[in-house]
């Protein structure tokens, strides 16, 4: 697979550096069209959106019985079909306008609710802090990693990804690092004999 050929930040990806690393997935037999294109389908569909909201008791509570869904379902209809910061029509999340932490149980109000990616969703948390030099999701992040620049070692896969602005538990880039290990069985990457695992 190309190496060192991409863009440092995953933001400055042309369509043509996409383009190429799903072709170097797919020729080299990690992933098939049907299975790409069978997840993009999966995830066009927004799995349980309206159906979640419509199960919690403080929503529910707005409307009279076995009202809920018929307000839910209408204001489902009326959302643009894409993530309100970036666009995406993929993996679309319900969500507050103004978050939970400052509204508490009044937030769950329809009005309140819109549509925003999994990926803007998780970014938008205090806990995560935007301004690394990615913008993907961190479990798309770590393969990302691993396949633009094979890193040899276990070591320097842990190095990318903190300087990549991931800032979970190292047990998550051991459990990344298995793809690693995986690939090497079947000829398909190379690890380092100095490689802590
Ligand atoms: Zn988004």
């Amino acid at each position: 697979m190309n190496v060192g050929q991409y863009p440092v930040n995953s933001q400055d990806w042309s369509d043509a550096d996409w383009c190429g690393l799903l072709n170097d997935l797919i020729a080299n037999g990690i992933v098939s069209y049907k299975e790409v294109t069978s997840l993009v389908l999966g995830h066009l569909n927004p799995s349980q959106v309206g159906t979640s909201i419509a199960s919690k008791p403080t929503f529910q509570k707005h409307f009279p019985s076995r009202q809920c869904w018929k307000a839910v379902r209408q204001w489902h209809f009326e959302q643009i079909g894409r993530c309100v910061d970036c666009g995406t029509r993929l993996e679309l999340q319900a969500d507050h306008i103004i978050p939970k932490q400052e509204l508490g149980d009044d937030a769950d109000k329809l009005e309140n609710m819109t549509l925003r990616c999994r990926r803007c969703n998780v970014v938008r948390r205090p806990s995560h802090k935007k301004g690394g030099l990615t913008d993907l999701t961190a479990e798309t992040a770590l393969m990302w990693l691993l396949f633009t620049k094979q890193p040899t070692t276990y070591q320097e896969f842990a190095i990318l990804c903190r300087l990549y602005g991931m800032t979970m538990a190292n047990i998550r880039f051991e459990e990344a690092w298995a793809m690693a290990k995986w690939l090497e069985r079947e000829g398909k990457y190379s690890i380092d004999s100095q490689s802590q695992y």
